[in-house]
């Protein structure tokens, strides 16, 4: 099967039994594309993997290529998934723990869509695995806590591990407040303002920055 017959195939599987998140699916489709023009040539890391549906699309173009996905994620859930919280859901809250584990649906998503053996979890902080982390990365997708803080932490640290023309994608960046949370809108800016990055192109709320060479 080509590369996008299997996309489609990827598709039509998610249309008829959704995995849990919030990528629409253009959005999926430029992740998928972007994995596909750089996984070659170093792993990518995703940050806020949630039940997988990233990883799903960035997976299978990391698979294409011979290449791993890194997927990052403490599994215990952003500010808005907390009990009580807007984006709460109680099929992913441990009753006996008292906290989110969304980590059992995201390895039951990489076994649906056979990405076992592509992507490789990361199950801590954020901030923990960047101290930690040393390997070089053709693609980083930022999607992880949505604060001003987070998303420019995430993005200032990660970026740095990105291979010059590799790839910053960054989710959930809305230019005015009434849209959206500004956090992401603004660690991209921060990225632009330094220099180092290129905005390649916008699907939605999907950025796609590109690392000088
Ligand atoms: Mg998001």
């Amino acid at each position: 099967m080509s590369v996008n017959n299997r996309l489609e195939a990827i598709v039509k599987q998610l249309q008829a039994q959704p995995v849990k998140g919030f990528l629409a699916e253009d959005e999926g489709r430029a992740l998928f594309d972007a994995a596909l023009s750089v996984a070659a040539l170093a792993p990518c890391l995703e940050v806020g993997s949630y039940c997988g549906k990233s990883s799903v699309f960035l997976g299978v173009a990391c698979r294409a290529r011979n290449s791993f996905l890194y997927a990052l994620d403490h599994h215990r859930g952003s500010e808005e998934h907390q009990l009580g919280e807007e984006y709460h859901d109680k099929d992913l809250y441990h009753v006996a723990d008292e906290v989110i584990d969304s980590f059992p649906e995201f390895r039951r998503t990489l076994r649906r869509f056979e990405l076992e053996n592509v992507v490789i979890p990361v199950v801590t902080a954020s901030a923990v695995a960047a101290t930690a982390w040393s390997a070089p990365l053709s693609l980083v997708f930022i999607d992880g806590g949505h604060s001003p803080a987070m998303s420019m932490a995430d993005c200032i640290s990660w970026s740095k591990f990105v291979i010059p023309k590799g790839i910053m994608a960054v989710h959930d960046i809305f230019e005015r407040p009434e849209e959206g949370g500004q956090g992401p809108f603004l660690a991209v800016q921060a990225l632009l303002n330094s220099g180092e990055f290129t905005l390649e192109d916008k699907v939605m709320s999907l950025g796609l920055l590109r690392k000088k060479g």
